[in-house]
């Protein structure tokens, strides 16, 4: 089995239990593992070798909220936003038009397009879910292709009620025949908690089908306003309750007490004129937070977490490294995974290699292009190796 040693590596962030950095620092990768970390100097002998030229190297991002599978756009409801219409859950049903009447041939390679974008931005990890299909053959369809391109696939087909039929019948149907043909391609189950989504009660039904199918749970919830996604998320010991832009002190205590992770969405915030999701407060009260993209026609149409990583450091008041910890390792924990987000021996080799010295630059130089090279899975990508 070929080994190959990075050097050059000018600062290493690990976020192996915290944003550890050594300075002149080398890694060794084996097949699709990391198999030593160190100095330069320390380096074990190895089949090939590379150097990245004194450039910072991180763990490749994890970016555990996005709606990959869709068709269209929403750029006319974005004009409108910008000219102080509010956002309201409704602009998705004009995705589920879009997505249902494409091609299967189109939105495959529109999704494939999608995650090669992230990929290339430095996302070797990606969840996505369905929730543009809203019937049973659309939603099995759009969880086959998710699983055909990312680690984790998630369940939405309570996203928003389709026209024609009521909200409770509508969910009678995602617990039953839509969950029984969409479990077997997924791995969770989410909910859009919300006034003009789904209700509280509605959304427990929802999350509690989806875990007796074996699913895990994911909730959006308190986007918009108070919703009850956050105390449910919590109440029901979900993996990860996202958005959370309004949030009580009580909300705040309860993420802190619990295994759920806040997911702050710092692109969509943006996008929509929101407040800004209370990420500094989160993590000063002990909650678990991760950083994700929700890349999404209406809401966030942006798959860069390099991008969402400086609006959170510039934006949300985290330091550079706990943003980077947020997008890294603590998306892998939004996902309940500990084989990804970290630079550490026995991980998945998942690198990003930055055209800057330090991490620093994410958030000093926003929005340039910064990631050089990737590795996912030991595969890379943007880099010749010699003898590859
Ligand atoms: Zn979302």
């Amino acid at each position: 089995m070929s080994s190959l040693l990075i050097t050059g590596i000018s600062e290493l962030t690990t976020v192996d239990v915290e944003a550890r950095v050594l300075g002149d620092a080398a890694v060794v990768i084996e097949a699709e593992t990391i198999k030593w970390i160190g100095s330069a100097k320390a380096a074990p002998t190895t089949d090939r070798r590379v150097d990245i030229g004194g450039r910072a190297m991180l763990p490749g991002w994890v970016d555990s909220h996005s709606h990959l599978v869709f068709a269209g756009d929403r750029a006319a409801e974005f004009v409108a936003r910008m000219a102080g219409e509010p956002y309201a859950a409704g602009g998705i049903a004009v995705t589920v038009d879009a997505t249902r009447t494409v091609g299967a041939d189109q939105l495959r390679e529109l999704v494939e397009t999608r995650v090669w974008e992230a990929l290339l931005g430095g996302t070797t990890c990606m969840e996505t879910k369905t929730g543009y299909g809203l019937d049973v053959e659309h939603e099995r369809q759009a969880a086959m292709l998710a699983e055909e391109f990312v680690d984790e696939v998630t369940f939405l087909g309570a996203h928003v009620v389709p026209d024609g039929i009521s909200a409770d019948d509508y969910v009678d149907l995602v617990c039953a025949e839509m969950l029984s043909a969409v479990a077997p391609h997924a791995g969770w189950i989410d909910v859009f908690c919300e006034t003009g989504a789904f209700d509280v009660d509605q959304s427990r039904r929802v999350l509690e089908a989806g875990r007796a199918a074996g699913l895990g749970l994911r909730v959006h919830g308190n986007q918009l306003g108070h919703s009850g996604g956050v105390a449910l998320a919590v109440e029901m010991g979900a993996a990860s309750v996202d958005h959370c832009n309004y949030l009580s002190e009580g909300d705040i205590a309860a993420l802190a007490q619990s295994d759920t992770v806040a997911t702050v969405l710092p692109a969509c915030d943006l996008s929509t004129r929101a407040p800004f999701a209370p990420a500094r407060q989160l993590l000063d009260a002990g909650a678990s937070i991760a950083i994700a993209s929700n890349c999404n026609p209406g809401t966030s149409y942006t798959s860069s977490m390099n991008f969402c990583v400086a609006t959170a450091v510039l934006q949300m008041g985290l330091t550079l490294d706990e943003a980077v910890a947020a997008a890294t390792r603590g998306g892998a924990r939004a996902l309940r995974r500990s084989d990804v987000g970290q630079i550490a021996v026995g991980s998945r080799a998942d690198l990003h290699v930055l055209d800057a010295p330090s991490a620093t630059h994410l958030a000093y130089r926003p929005g340039m292009p910064l990631s050089w090279a990737v590795w996912r899975a030991g595969v890379p990508y943007g880099i010749e190796i010699p003898g590859h």
